[in-house]
């Protein structure tokens, strides 16, 4: 497990944004901690289908809540 930060796809609102979120990403969200290979969906870059690991980044980032 890796803690995650304000900034990193684990806590941004389009991570795993088109699916009903999933116990272990509402776990890592409330625990900030996730695992290193745990990959899901970016919805702000849906159309290239774009997977990213919870800890990845990226200047689109918005909090959850905030949409
Ligand atoms: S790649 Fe950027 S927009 Fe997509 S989930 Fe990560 S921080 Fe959010």
């Amino acid at each position: 497990m890796q803690m995650i930060h304000e900034g990193q796809c684990g806590m941004c609102t389009h991570f795993g944004e088109h699916h009903p979120a999933s116990e272990q990403l509402v776990q890592i969200r409330t625990s900030k901690q996730a695992p290193v290979d745990y990959v899901d969906e970016c919805g702000r870059n849906e159309d290239i289908h774009l997977k990213v690991t919870a800890l990845s980044g990226c200047d689109g980032f918005e909090p959850v809540g905030s949409a």
